[in-house]
């Protein structure tokens, strides 16, 4: 993709924002009686999900070509586990980190005590998912079921058995069938792309909707939460990323000059999903190969979400100290367990984390009413999650790159 059509979506999409949010304090100024303003929340909403439901209808297809392209282009199986193991040792480890700074971040600032809410009038609570259901959601019943958003991860599984099957038994003709593959990859990274294009209108809806149905509100009463999420999101991706791809190789100041763009799309756009394009660019501006980026940034935006693991564990904190409940030692071990559970099973589409706090609040034995509470201000704390989701990705790629002996080359020389 050319630059300036980069840069000139990346403009769109932060112009859409600000006009959204403009739109939506005058919105409600101008018809300040809520329930008149209802009619045009709906629209401004249905045009911000029809962009959700792009992603949705991609996502399977994004997953499989990805995944089972890059896995069968690796003729090595062992350096293909190898790449595997590592990755996983690094995502678990920095989303369990990033569920941590949430823990300590609601006992330290405690957001919830500030202010006594309710749940918005009229929510039922979803179902809650047990350990078993969660377990058994990695491993869907049936084909059909791989294609659902919740079947990402049944997805990732079969794309890299897929791939493998392509390497180990297939003999010539699987290069036949490894270069369809990556057409198919090429193809489905050139959908999102296309869907992109919608991306600054549903911004802009969204943003309008978001300020005009809640705005005074959460402005207000929920401050103190998004303040301690921000920060301690913030001081993941500057010191935890730093760290990491200092000893990953690279320059921290060059992750984020080429990380930038990926973090604001994320973070207007609020999908993993649709970001991933943009941080596989990313990646091979920061000189990480094509070998290794492959693998571990689809199944990354599937899977390691610091930034949701860290507002999972803080919004559990948060929930218990709005109904006064007071958490044991013993619980918060589990509040670390059950955020980095809860960010794994979590989809990658706007709100994906705030249906899976049902899972996180459950296990921990508080109000799932919490939920409700959340959506509230979901938006605003989506968007830094969602960043923070896609820069873990890259820092961890850069590392993994190091750890199996690859060094990073510029797009140029290699
Ligand atoms: N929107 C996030 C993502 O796509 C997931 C979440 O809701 O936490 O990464």
């Amino acid at each position: 993709m050319s630059t300036p059509r980069r840069y000139w979506l990346l403009v769109g999409i932060l112009v859409a924002f600000v006009l959204g949010v403009l739109f939506g304090f005058i919105l409600t100024i101008a018809i300040p009686e809520a329930p008149a303003r209802s009619d045009i929340n709906a629209w401004l909403k249905a045009f911000g999900d029809i962009f959700v439901r792009l992603i949705r209808i991609v996502i399977p297809m994004l997953i499989f070509f990805t995944i089972s392209a890059a896995t069968s282009s690796i003729a090595n199986a062992r350096k293909l586990g190898i790449i595997l193991l590592w990755m996983l040792i690094l995502y678990i480890g920095t989303s369990l980190l990033a569920a941590f700074w949430g823990l300590i971040g609601g006992l330290i600032f405690q957001p919830g005590t500030a202010t006594q809410l309710a749940p918005p009038a009229g929510y039922t609570p979803p179902k809650p998912p047990s350990g078993i259901d969660i377990l058994l959601s990695f491993f869907q019943t049936d084909f059909n079921a791989l294609l659902a958003v919740g079947g990402s991860v049944s997805m990732i599984i079969f794309a890299i058995i897929l791939g493998v099957a392509v390497v180990l038994f297939m003999g010539e003709n699987g290069r036949i069938v490894a270069r369809f593959l990556e057409l198919g990859s090429e193809l489905s990274i050139s959908v999102v792309r296309v869907i992109m294009y919608y991306a600054p209108i549903a911004v802009f809806c969204y943003s309008a909707w978001l300020i005009s149905q809640y705005g005074p509100q959460m402005l207000q009463a929920y401050a103190s939460f998004l303040l301690v999420q921000y920060g301690f999101s913030i001081f993941h991706l500057i010191i935890v990323y730093s760290i990491i791809v200092a000893i990953g190789g690279l320059n921290p100041i060059t992750y984020f000059k080429y990380q930038i763009t990926p973090f604001i799309i994320a973070f207007t756009t609020r999908s993993s999903a649709v970001v991933l394009p943009y941080n596989m660019e990313a990646a091979k501006k920061m000189g990480v190969q094509d070998e290794v980026f492959k693998i571990t940034l689809p199944i990354g935006a599937t899977v390691n979400m610091d930034g949701t693991a860290l507002y999972q564990a803080l919004s559990a904190v948060f929930i218990a100290q709005l109904f006064g409940v007071t958490l044991t030692p013993a619980q918060y071990g589990l509040v670390l367990f059950a955020a980095l559970i809860g960010s794994i099973g979590t989809a990658a589409i706007p709100g994906g984390g705030t249906v899976m706090l049902a899972f996180v609040l459950s296990t921990l034995g508080l109000p799932i009413e919490g939920v409700g509470i959340m959506w509230v201000i979901d938006a605003f704390a989506d968007a830094m999650r969602t960043a923070i989701n896609v820069s873990g990705d890259n820092a961890c790629t850069i590392l993994v790159s190091r750890i199996i002996g690859y060094k990073l080359v510029k797009p140029e020389e290699q």
